[in-house]
């Protein structure tokens, strides 16, 4: 293709300096509008809801430790096989308990599939993001910093276990009734699943027309 250039305009706006002008206008334009630089650390933007973030071992309210019944559910569904578990078996009951459980933060994509699977929300990628570190060792996460992790976390939001509700913890646009037990926890209406589409009896339905 023969590329055809105007030359009278091209010698205009070389004459008259259009493209140094159209760039002072901008300079000028943006001199005085608000400026959207944050001043990061002194300021802080909000996160959004669901925000993916240091992982976390929730503690069991009652006994401190940590909610997880090694079920090994995260560890299955982790696409980055980042999350190994070890645990033993009751000789009398056959009931598992929990001997180690960690994550390697950075092979981790944060998905979020791990705290979506867990029946008991027992694993949380909480909203913490300032972690950084300069060796790779202290992101290799063993279960007491993953449940330091939660103290921490709590701590800094100034909330009580509790009252901590993460509606991402769950799959969203599965019908309450589906899910475990733990996981039919109230959601806030503003992160109700209104619009979302599923998939049901064979047909893409509302999340709302679902009952979700
Ligand atoms: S967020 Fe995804 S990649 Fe990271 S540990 Fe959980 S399941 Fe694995
Ligand atoms: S899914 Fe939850 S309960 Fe099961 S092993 Fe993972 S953290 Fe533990």
């Amino acid at each position: 293709m023969k590329i055809k250039y105007d030359t009278k305009k091209r010698l205009v706006e070389q004459i008259f300096l259009l493209e140094i002008l159209k760039g002072l206008k901008l300079t000028l334009k943006r001199l005085f509008s608000k400026p959207v630089t944050v001043q990061y650390p002194k300021e802080k933007k909000p996160l959004f809801p669901g925000f993916r973030g240091r992982h976390a071992l929730i503690r069991d309210p009652k006994t401190k430790a940590a909610k997880c019944v090694a079920c090994m559910r995260c560890a299955t569904v982790c696409p980055s096989r980042c999350i190994r578990i070890r645990f033993s078996k009751d000789d009398e009951t056959g009931a598992r308990k929990l001997e180690s459980y960690e994550i390697d933060a950075l092979r981790c994509i944060f998905c979020g599939y791990c705290e979506e699977v867990c029946p008991v929300n027992a694993v949380v990628l909480t909203e913490e993001y300032e972690y950084s570190d300069y060796t790779r060792d202290p992101f290799h996460f063993d279960m007491e910093r993953l449940l330091k992790n939660w103290d921490d976390f709590l701590e800094k939001k100034k909330m009580e276990p509790e009252k901590y509700l993460n509606p991402y913890l769950r799959p969203r646009g599965l019908p309450v009734g589906e899910l475990p037990v733990g996981k039919r926890v109230e959601v806030p209406e503003e992160w109700t699943m209104e619009g979302q589409v599923i998939w049901k009896d064979g047909k893409a339905v509302s999340a709302k027309e679902a009952d979700c």
